[in-house]
Formats: C-alpha cells, sequence, structure tokens
C-alpha cells in the first residue's frame, strides 16, 4: 500500500522528531486512525522526501520520527508559470490542485476588468494562504517534493506593467485569428487565461505590448478552468514530462 505522504513546514533531519501541524496531525488521527509506528513518508518542499514513522498520537497532536531521506525529482523539466484570473466560487482551488498535479512551477492569480471576483489586500492575502495550503494538500497527493509558488492575487494590468517575463509568453484566446503556438520552448514558459467573460480589448492590448503571443486551443469555448487544465496539459504534453509510458 502506498504510504502516507505528509509536508513539514520545517527543515527535516533525520534522527529528530517533529509535530505535525493540527490539520494533517487530525486527519492522520480521526480519518487514517494512525498509531504509533505507522511509516509516513515527509517532506519539506526541498525535494527531498524521508522515511518516517508516527511517534505519538495524543488526541489530535500527532509526532513523527525522521528516517532517512534522499532527493527524488518529480518535477517537470517545463517550468511553467500560469497567470489565472481569478474565478468565482471555490474554482480557484480546482485550479490550483490540478495545476499542481500537472507541474506548474508558479501561478499567478490575477483579477482583471471582467473578473467578477473583487478582493481588498487582506481577502487577497487569506485567499493566498488558502490556496499555498491546496497545493501543499496536491503535492502531498501526486508524489511532488517541490511545492509550487502561490502569489497574492494582484490586478493584471499592474503585473503586465510590471513583470518581465525570460520565457515565451503566452496568452490564451479564444477568438485569436493568427495562431502563434510556439513549436518549441527553451524548458520555461508563461500561460494566461481570462476570466468567466474574457479579457477585455486593452487587456489584449496590454498582452501584445507584454511580448505575449495569442493561442487559441481548438474552436471550442472552454470554461476558465477547463481552459486552465487544457493548457497545462497541452504544454507538459508537447514540450514537459506528460507521457503515456
Ligand atoms: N466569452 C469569452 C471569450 O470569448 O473570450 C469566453 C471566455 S472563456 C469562458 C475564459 C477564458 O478561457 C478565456 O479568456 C481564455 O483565456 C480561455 N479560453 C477558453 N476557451 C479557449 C479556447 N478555445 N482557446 C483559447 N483560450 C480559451
Amino acid at each position: 500500500m502506498r504510504l502516507t505522504r505528509v509536508h513539514v513546514a520545517q527543515a527535516l533531519t533525520p534522527g529528530s522528531i517533529v509535530e505535525l501541524s493540527p490539520d494533517t496531525a487530525s486527519h492522520l488521527a480521526k480519518v487514517l486512525r494512525a498509531r504509533a509506528g505507522d511509516e509516513l513518508i515527509l517532506f519539506s518542499g526541498d525535494g527531498r522526501e524521508f522515511l518516517g514513522a508516527v511517534e505519538t498520537v495524543r488526541g489530535s497532536r500527532v509526532t513523527a520520527s525522521i528516517g532517512n531521506g534522499a532527493e527524488v525529482d518529480r518535477e517537470s523539466p517545463l517550468a511553467v508559470t500560469l497567470v489565472q484570473c481569478v474565478p468565482r466560487g471555490d474554482r480557484m482551488d480546482f485550479i490550483v490542485q490540478k495545476a499542481t498535479e500537472l507541474g506548474v512551477t508558479r501561478i499567478v492569480p490575477v483579477l482583471s476588468q471582467r473578473s467578477v471576483v473583487r478582493l481588498d489586500a487582506a481577502q487577497a492575502e487569506s485567499k493566498a494562504v488558502h490556496w499555498r495550503a491546496v497545493a501543499v494538500n496536491a503535492c502531498e497527493q501526486c508524489g511532488r517534493n517541490r511545492v509550487p509558488l502561490i502569489e497574492a492575487p494582484t490586478a493584471l494590468i499592474g503585473y503586465l506593467g510590471s513583470s518581465t517575463g525570460t520565457s515565451p509568453r503566452l496568452v490564451l484566446e479564444p477568438g485569436s485569428e493568427s495562431h502563434d503556438a510556439p513549436t518549441e520552448l527553451d524548458g520555461a514558459a508563461e500561460i494566461a487565461v481570462g476570466p468567466e467573460g474574457g479579457f477585455a480589448p486593452e487587456e489584449l492590448e496590454a498582452f501584445r505590448i507584454a511580448h505575449f503571443a495569442r493561442v487559441r486551443l481548438g474552436p471550442r469555448i472552454l470554461r476558465t478552468e477547463t481552459a486552465a487544465i487544457a493548457a497545462l496539459t497541452w504544454l507538459q504534453t508537447r514540450f514537459g514530462d506528460l507521457r503515456a509510458g
């Protein structure tokens, strides 16, 4: 049976004992009914994973011992930044989870002219904290030992005006006439996905100025969350590590 993977937000040292976070501990104690001696895999996000074991379970407090560790690389050779307009409801959670599974390196949540969601600074920060937890959870499940960087939500136009991408920059736009999809990528790409109502004309102009090439993903209009997943699947299949084997 596959061992439960647990993220620990501190450096891990073989021979030491760590207290697991309340959420992780509660899941282990109450849902998985963990007992002392149960083996675990622990990782902190530095690229290594460690064999460990539950040391104590006291109510919903759990400690674990750390055994030997090793670098285990499940990262894609293609570093993808996803610039995602935040959709309404909890669909961003879904996008963060699936993008993490699909090997995304960095997510920049953005708010655009037609975004339904509006966030003040405190809400933006608390959303970022929540999405980081979603990404950690996805890493526990999918085996990644590096957690993607999730930035705090920011205004799209501000982001386009201040960021200078060194990798090819792509914007998903169903109405694009030209198909500028790259045929080669040198290890990295940035891809932007619009909100429910699509990008406004001024935003598409800002993308052009910021050197984003427009890409159309087939003839059908996809929901924003489908578009993000389809784009990452296309990039990882064509230029990364997603292949049947
Ligand atoms: N009415 C909007 C429009 O025509 O732009 C539809 C927006 S769509 C629901 C949300 C976002 O997903 C779009 O802004 C775009 O970034 C992406 N998208 C959806 N389908 C796409 C396609 N076939 N090709 C490229 N991008 C697509």
